[in-house]
């Protein structure tokens, strides 16, 4: 991937680039950077830029067989891990490469949910297992079949078991010549201490707004300006949430959370069952962006209840909804209803029924909304 291709994050291109320009390559390195920021595409451009066999001054290349390669996440020197769905006779990366290749090629900002519904496995954890480290440590046996460096690419570090993690460790304590590991995590405290301490630290943030705006807008051409802000506010830079809200219609996502809410207030038990009925039908991720939209949007009521509106970040119509629903909040409900929508949002990951979920919550909704302040 070319460093032009990750969205924003100028300066930290910059400084990665200058660091290689001037030979300095830490052979073992940690980006970090929660999802949706970049921290994947900006560890590809990276390794690209090493591998590269006509490094510009900005940038890789883009035409040398190494980037060529790279690019497709061929290049034999670019090796990949990431976690799996273990099982008995599944033990090894290897014949996941090229699903996993086909992943980040059509979403190069990929998440952990993406893969493992790709694999379709939604009820089993994603891990890296002992069997992994060793096919690790086998890779990276092999000569550099172009006679430069070898990167390791290891994606979700943080999932690795205790005994993966300990022999991964073995290998960074010994480290081969032109051998660069790139860790890609989005948390750093699974990781085990040692490994992080090892690891030289490249903290990939939540994309600027205007960034992630522009991405947008270059994206959905049919998107106004406006709205790819909002978008992008709305989404905390996450590209992967900004790119479901534009795909799927933020409108929508409105409307359904506005009304509902509307709905468990006046308490009409019919017209909740008839959402609950809704909510089955938008599919896992729609629930979960739903939900998400719903946490933003009680943050920014909760802002405008505090009375900081100056930091409540909302356009057109959702703002007379927050107006008008920030009167709903006070001491006694405010943080049980965040944590309700909170609790929802594991039990959708952990694929709980979402009618009865969903009924359950508009439920305590109903409770909720109607809680007044102590005195
Ligand atoms: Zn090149």
């Amino acid at each position: 991937m070319l460093f032009s291709k990750v969205i924003g994050h100028a300066t930290l291109k910059a400084k990665l680039i200058g660091n290689i320009r001037e030979g300095r390559v830490a052979h073992a390195q940690l980006f970090m950077g929660p999802r949706g920021g970049g921290n994947l595409p900006m560890a590809l451009a990276y390794a690209q830029y090493l591998l590269c066999e006509r490094q510009g001054e900005a940038d890789s290349c883009g035409e040398c067989p190494s980037c060529l390669q790279t690019v497709k996440l061929e290049h034999p020197d670019l090796h990949l891990t990431f976690p799996i769905f273990l099982a008995e006779k599944q033990k090894y990366c290897e014949p996941f490469v090229s699903d996993w290749r086909t992943c980040v090629l059509d979403q190069p900002y990929l998440d952990a949910d993406r893969w493992r519904d790709h694999l379709e496995s939604d009820n089993k954890q994603l891990r890296m297992g002992v069997d992994i480290a060793q096919e690790i440590q086998r890779k990276l046996s092999l000569k550099s079949f172009r006679g430069g460096y070898k990167v390791m690419l290891i994606w979700l570090p943080e999932l690795m078991d205790t005994a993966a993690a300990n022999k991964l460790l073995k290998v960074l304590e010994e480290p081969e010549p032109n051998t660069v590991f790139l860790l890609v995590s989005t948390d750093a405290e699974q990781l085990l201490t040692t490994i992080l301490s090892r690891a030289q630290l490249t903290k990939v943030p939540a994309l600027r707004p205007s960034d992630l705006a522009d991405a947008l807008s270059d994206r959905f051409p049919g998107l106004a300006l406006e709205e790819a802000l909002a978008i992008a506010l709305r989404s905390e830079g996450d590209l992967l949430d900004a790119v479901d809200m534009a795909d799927q219609g933020e409108e929508e996502l409105f409307v359904f959370f506005r009304d509902w809410l509307r709905s468990c207030y006046k308490r009409e038990v019919g017209v909740v069952s008839e959402f609950a009925e809704g909510f089955q039908k938008l599919g896992r991720e729609r629930q979960k962006s739903l939900i998400r939209y719903g946490l933003y949007m009680i943050r920014q009521c909760a802002l405008q209840w505090q009375e900081v509106p100056e930091l409540v970040r909302v356009l057109g119509q959702e703002q007379e909804f927050v107006q008008n629903f920030s009167k709903l909040l006070n001491d006694a409900n405010a943080e049980g209803i965040r944590r309700e929508l909170e609790t929802a949002h594991v039990h959708i990951e952990r694929n709980a029924n979402p009618k009865i979920l969903f009924t359950d919550l508009s439920y305590r909704m109903m409770g909720l909304l109607r809680m007044t302040a102590p005195a």
